[in-house]
């Protein structure tokens, strides 16, 4: 089968990576990829907001799926539009997408289905989200209604910092993202990502990841795409991966189902586990990243039989096999992400980083200049490794690292820490 890929990041180098060792595979393509995807697949320049353009790549190439790797082309209904042409699509239509691009969607949708999450209001205009704010408890969170690459979100100590939030979002800081504004109960606890593949009716649990969203050691320092991230997540054991599955997957897949937007592709949930339980802190559409880059390393089983059912509704008995081992991706960034940072630097020692078989180094932003090997965005790199627990995963991921020649990028050296402590 011919497979279609879209996106250039991380997450997509990793599913690249994992549907190249398919035995059912012909050919794989990605739009628009980077130079690590550019070793397994054959990159393409399309432009993916021209769905027709798209469509007929699919038909010349004879496409028979593509997986649809971020968020933003599924909320512009790119997979509506392919399976109108009768492709067939891994990832969620325009309207089930709606679960990650508008965050007072899916608060509605756990109100109305008892779905445990954080309590909320939903505000248009300034004046009532202030009053609302001014009778909660501090720290309270402030959330543009839309997806805003992670900067669309505060955890307010005081109510002056929430009302600046406010203020900021209806002034267009977050342009149409900002249009409406969600604040929300703060919730305190873990964090966890829970993956499931969902083909509309059935569905299929992933493998259990954590990542790390702050720049510095330590948990500190401005948030950021994810500087790391494990699998699988220690705290989720087997009686909370059930009670998820129940309480909060299994509810949505049947609420999407009767409203007449049935969900298909992936369903990422971010979690706050507190005392044991587990809530709904937002779900995401698509693959996590850097999580994917953990879990395909622990993914025995073929992944594009998988994908396929989930595009074709057939997902019913379809099993994944796991190894026991654990993944940790540990993220390389350009020197002065998440604010300005130098592009064009020269990243050197890849092929001796990767030497070790239970190490792979997923690219993200990076590019091809002759030999070399060119930084062209923030996240730069995910040098992730296998072992048999977490503390050996991070101990070999640190010896890649280590190898690398990159002096405009840097890391983290604390990934994995929270779940080691445990
Ligand atoms: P954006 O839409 O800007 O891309 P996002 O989708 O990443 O943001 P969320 O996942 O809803 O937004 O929130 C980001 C982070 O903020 C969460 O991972 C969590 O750490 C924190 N957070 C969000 N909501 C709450 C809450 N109710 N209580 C405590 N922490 C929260």
């Amino acid at each position: 089968m011919n497979v279609l890929l879209i996106g250039g990041g991380g997450r997509e180098h990793a599913l690249a990576w994992k549907l190249k060792q398919s035995p059912l595979l012909e050919a794989l393509y990605c739009a628009p990829g980077n130079a690590g995807i550019a070793e397994v697949a054959d990159c393409v320049s399309l432009d993916v907001a021209d769905h027709d353009a798209v469509a007929q790549f699919c038909r010349d190439k004879a496409i028979g799926l593509v997986v649809i790797g971020p968020e933003a082309p599924l909320v512009a209904g790119l997979a509506d539009d392919l399976e109108a042409h009768g492709i067939a699509v891994f990832g969620p239509s325009q309207a089930a997408a709606q679960l990650e691009g508008s965050k007072g969607y899916t608060k509605d949708l756990c109100a109305e289905y008892g779905i445990p999450t954080a309590a909320y209001g939903r505000f248009k205009e300034a004046a009532p989200a202030k009053s609302h704010v001014a009778a909660q408890p501090l720290p309270v969170v402030i959330k543009a209604d839309g997806s805003a690459a992670g900067k669309g979100v505060v955890i307010a100590n005081s109510h002056f910092e929430a009302y600046s939030a406010i203020d900021a979002c209806f002034t267009g800081a977050f342009g149409e993202a900002g249009a409406e504004v969600v604040v929300e109960e703060h919730l305190s606890g873990e964090e966890a990502s829970f993956f499931v593949l969902v083909d509309g009716e059935s569905a299929l649990p992933l493998a259990t990841a954590q990542d790390h969203k702050r720049v510095h050691d330590g948990d500190t320092g401005p948030n950021t795409g994810g500087m790391g991230a494990y699998s699988p997540a220690p705290i989720m054991d087997e009686t909370l991966c059930k009670r998820v599955m129940d309480e909060i997957i299994s509810p949505t897949v049947a609420a999407m189902k009767a409203r007449g937007t049935p969900f298909k592709g992936v369903l990422y949930a971010g979690l706050m586990i507190q005392d044991g339980a587990p809530k709904l802190i937002e779900y995401n559409v698509r693959f996590g990243d850097p999580e994917t880059q953990a879990l395909v390393m622990r993914l025995k089983s073929d992944l594009l039989p998988a994908l396929l059912a989930t595009a074709q509704g057939k997902l019913h008995g379809v099993t994944l096999d796991w190894h026991d081992a654990a993944a940790l991706c540990v993220v390389m960034a350009a020197k002065g992400y998440p604010g300005d940072y130098q592009k064009g630097t020269e990243i050197k020692g890849l092929t001796e980083a990767a030497a070790d078989p239970d190490v792979e180094i997923f690219h993200a932003g990076t590019k091809r200049d002759g030999d070399r090997v060119l930084a062209t965005g923030g996240r730069v790199l995910g040098v992730t490794a296998r072992g048999a627990d977490i503390a050996a995963a991070k101990a070999r991921a640190y010896a890649a690292v280590d190898k690398i020649g990159w002096p405009g990028g840097f890391c983290r050296r604390d990934i994995g820490w929270r779940a080691i402590k445990r």
